[in-house]
């Protein structure tokens, strides 16, 4: 650099100096230095802190952090007014692990029919729907989910990997994140369906067929920032008259499979080869027993799981993550707009799920949130699980110790243990008796950082 740039620049340095105002911090968007801090040593008092391994309450229990982790956790003191100045009382408040959602759509702002999802591909823009994107990131931290896996963008190609990238930069509150980015089906199989063969519409995935071009699109994927790949496996629902000999029990929810075996077999080998899982969109038999057999890592909805296939998941370790409440979500509007099946399907989902738990079967929480409006919280699912037959700590398990195992997270988060990210929600009453207070989280941090209070 010449003589005299050195001297403009350090004279641009000093006026930049002088005009920033006192005590401020410069922002730096984008630049990794707008991360909030999580301060050096904290201490929280928490009335009850449930130990989500066991199912055990335990009253009057300290937790100490340093920085973005956990500590210590011990017996705690007797009365609020003993703790040090800076410390954060929860002694009126039920302290958990910050819960995990396994199937999101961020980018996705309810779908009931196919006129709500045409409207959301066809008359928003990728970045208007990128700015709703963010809102509903928001919107999932402080409802508690401190992490979410997010299934895919329907239509938005990769903005999930950027939403992720600005909630880690800071730039917006958000979960941390898995992401799907496009997800995968063949040809003809997802929407935007029934529009002229003249008009070209975009799709809510990308498309791929034959073995060699699906593994093509992994790779892509993968390229442009996939945590994981997902496919849907089947569609077009029915009660089947004259199911497959020997597939129990009754009455059997059966579909059009989308995937061949093998295309499955090569998306599942290639997404493993360059150590990443497969999620599959599976509601009904075909779609469900074809990943199970192509080895794929999650069952997503699995509406109708036949006994034989739940039996192969607990062999296999194939996590199951159920939908309980998007189904009664839907199941009017698209009975009206002329599928009724989804009506059936709210029972023989209960059933499953009580198959499911009976079995021994890793269910993970996950709620399809997006599917329905990010101003329900998504928490709903939780009493709807309850009540098809976990107990509530086996709610919260599924929800924390479960789905930090299912992304491959148990040594950082699940659990509030010395060693692990301080992620820390807190609710009034105890959801061990009442599942349903965890609809009304009123304390939410994460690594350390308080987002709601
Ligand atoms: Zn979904």
């Amino acid at each position: 650099m010449k003589r005299a740039g050195v001297f403009t620049v350090l004279l641009l340095c000093i006026v930049a100096a002088a005009q920033k105002p006192r005590g401020a911090q410069w922002r730096k968007i984008g630049d990794f230095a707008n991360v909030p801090e999580a301060p050096a040593k904290t201490l929280i008092q928490c009335g009850t802190l449930i130990d989500v391994r066991t199912g055990r309450a335990e009253k009057n229990v300290l937790v100490e952090l340093a920085g973005n982790q956990v500590k210590s956790v011990s017996p705690g003191v007797a009365g609020a007014n003993q703790l040090p100045p800076g410390s954060i009382d929860l002694s009126t408040e039920t302290c958990l692990p910050g819960l995990i959602d396994v199937h999101t759509h961020v980018l996705l702002q309810g779908d009931i029919t196919a006129e709500d999802y045409d409207k959301q591909l066809l008359k928003w823009s990728p970045e208007y729907r990128t700015i709703l994107g963010t809102q509903a990131a928001r919107k999932a931290l402080e409802y508690g989910f401190t992490t979410i896996r997010d299934l895919e963008t329907e239509g938005a190609g990769y903005a999930d990997v950027d939403i992720k990238k600005a909630i880690n930069a800071g730039v917006i509150p958000g979960p941390r994140m898995q992401v799907a980015t496009r997800a995968l089906d063949v040809t003809g199989a997802y929407p935007l369906l029934g529009y002229a063969p003249n008009v070209p519409v975009p799709h809510g995935v990308q498309l791929c067929d034959g073995a060699d071009g699906c593994r093509k699109a992994v790779r892509e994927q993968i390229m442009y920032g996939a945590d994981w790949i997902k496919v849907y496996s089947d569609r077009s629902y029915y009660i089947d008259p004259n199911p497959p000999a020997g597939i129990s029990p009754a009455p059997v929810l059966n579909d059009i499979p989308t995937f061949t075996v093998d295309e499955l077999h090569a998306i599942v080998d290639e997404a493993h080869r360059q150590r990443h899982k497969v999620a599959s969109h599976a509601t009904a038999y075909n779609g469900v027993h074809n990943s199970v057999e192509a080895g794929i890592d999650t069952i997503e909805h699995g509406d109708y799981i036949s006994d034989a296939d739940l039996k192969l998941m607990v062999q296999k370790g194939t996590y199951f993550v159920p939908t309980l409440y998007v189904g009664e979500y839907v199941a009017e509007g698209r009975a009206k707009a002329g599928a009724p099946v989804w009506l059936d399907m709210i029972k023989i989902s209960a059933d499953t799920f009580r198959r499911a738990v009976k079995a021994g079967v890793k269910i993970a929480f996950g709620t399809d949130a997006g599917g329905f409006d990010w101003n329900i919280d998504p928490a709903v699912e939780f009493g709807l699980r309850v009540k098809y037959g976990q107990t509530p700590a086996e709610a919260l398990r599924s929800a924390t110790v479960v789905a930090s195992e299912l992304l491959g997270m148990q040594k950082e988060i699940g659990a509030i243990e010395p060693g692990k990210l301080a992620d820390i929600v807190a609710v009034k009453g105890d959801p061990l008796s009442d599942i349903t207070v965890l609809e009304h989280v009123d304390f939410v941090m994460k690594g350390g950082v308080v987002f709601k209070k």
